[in-house]
């Protein structure tokens, strides 16, 4: 019995894999050639076709799930390649030995047809959020160095990694930073709330890169950003001001406005690809920042949880949230992160399956 647990985001489709590795002689001898075949074709590749990645740095061994003893894969791809997808899982028998798999996140019921005409695959849909939680639970739970925070994010030289025990964390914010965002507030393993949420998230970074830099690729767009400086761009405080803004602590270097100077024509011509990608990621995360403080002050919560796959390869944004939530809320807040990032959600649906 392969075990997936499968989440198709506007972006994304992430799939965890359950490999079993306590099979013992006979049952491998009994197992289905199929079987066989797809283990062998998800386990022995790390790229499949153009587009489909397995994350091997994240890959969990000696994992315990359904009374099995295996590893636990991470394998990603962009949903707008839902279709080579389905014509993989026919190519290679798939609904020989399944006739429903777990599903979440938006896909599941987008494409719930396409697997059933294309496949004959059922799915069995479950919740997104339910999904997040509880692969987030699981994740941290099993994972030793999962949950993280940096240390001194504002110091580029001196910024480090440094593992946070996340055993007791309720209560807690998680914000999931994926096409959009979603926060919730978590109070207990099954007692949530989503407390808010915007359309401006990596989805948006993401497209504004694209149109303003002419990138095709998120890790384009990222190197760029890395490379750029977002204040021939935006305007600051001492652009305004000459200097800080005293009266209220503002700092002469907080931006004041956004791509503020970018409807004066000479500074226009003066900006670089890598600036306006900068100034894209930095007016995105910032956002995104004040608006998880803002839930965290009403929902009076102190830990706030970053997730999703904005936040891969992508640690000037988790150093400027960092950063922000250490100084906006004068040391009160902190600002955490989890290795498996966008996974959490397939991992929960995973969990699921196994009941
Ligand atoms: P969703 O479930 O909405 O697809 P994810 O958590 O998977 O959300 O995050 C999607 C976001 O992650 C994208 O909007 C983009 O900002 C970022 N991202 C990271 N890696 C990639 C990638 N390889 N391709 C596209 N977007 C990526």
């Amino acid at each position: 019995m392969p075990w997936f647990g499968m989440d198709i985001g506007g972006t994304l489709t992430k799939l965890v894999y359950f490999e079993p590795k306590d099979t013992t002689e006979t049952e491998e001898r009994d197992e289905l050639e199929t079987l066989k075949v797809i283990r062998h074709y998800l386990v022995g590749n790390q790229a499949y076709g153009k587009t489909g990645l397995r994350d091997v740095h994240l890959e969990m061994k000696d994992q315990s799930i359904g009374g099995r003893r295996g590893s636990l894969h991470f394998i990603r791809f962009p949903t707008s390649e839902m279709n080579a997808f389905l014509e993989l899982c026919k190519a290679k028998n798939f609904n020989s030995l399944v006739s429903a798999i777990c599903a979440t996140g938006g896909g599941a019921y987008k494409f719930e047809g396409d697997f059933l005409e294309k496949v004959g695959l059922t799915l069995h849909k479950f919740d997104e959020l339910d999904c997040l939680i509880k692969g987030i639970h699981y994740i941290d739970r099993n994972n030793p160095c999962e949950c993280y925070y940096w240390r001194n994010p504002g110091n580029a030289e001196e910024s480090i990694k440094v593992p946070f025990d996340f055993r007791d964390p309720y209560p807690y914010l998680v914000v999931n930073i994926g096409s959009g965002v979603s926060v919730l507030a978590v109070r207990g393993p099954k007692d949530y709330r989503r407390v808010s949420g915007t359309s401006l998230g990596g989805g948006t970074f993401f497209g504004l890169c694209c149109l303003l830099t002419g990138c095709e690729t998120f890790e384009d767009a990222i190197e760029l950003a890395s490379r750029g400086d977002n204040r021939t761009v935006d305007k600051l405080v001492k652009d305004i001001y000459g200097g800080d803004y005293t009266r209220f602590h503002l700092s002469g270097d907080t931006v004041a406005s956004s791509f503020g100077h970018m409807n004066n024509k000479e500074k226009r011509e003066n900006t670089s690809k890598e600036d306006l990608a900068r100034a894209t990621l930095t007016t995105l995360t910032n956002n995104i920042g004040s608006i998880a403080r803002m839930c965290a002050v009403t929902e009076k919560i102190e830990h706030i949880v970053f997730v999703g796959n904005f936040l891969r390869v992508n640690t000037i944004s988790m150093k400027l949230l960092a950063s922000a939530m250490e100084f906006w809320s004068n040391g009160g807040m902190k600002a955490l992160f989890l290795e498996h990032e966008g996974y959490f959600g397939a991992m929960g649906c995973l969990m699921e399956y196994v009941g």
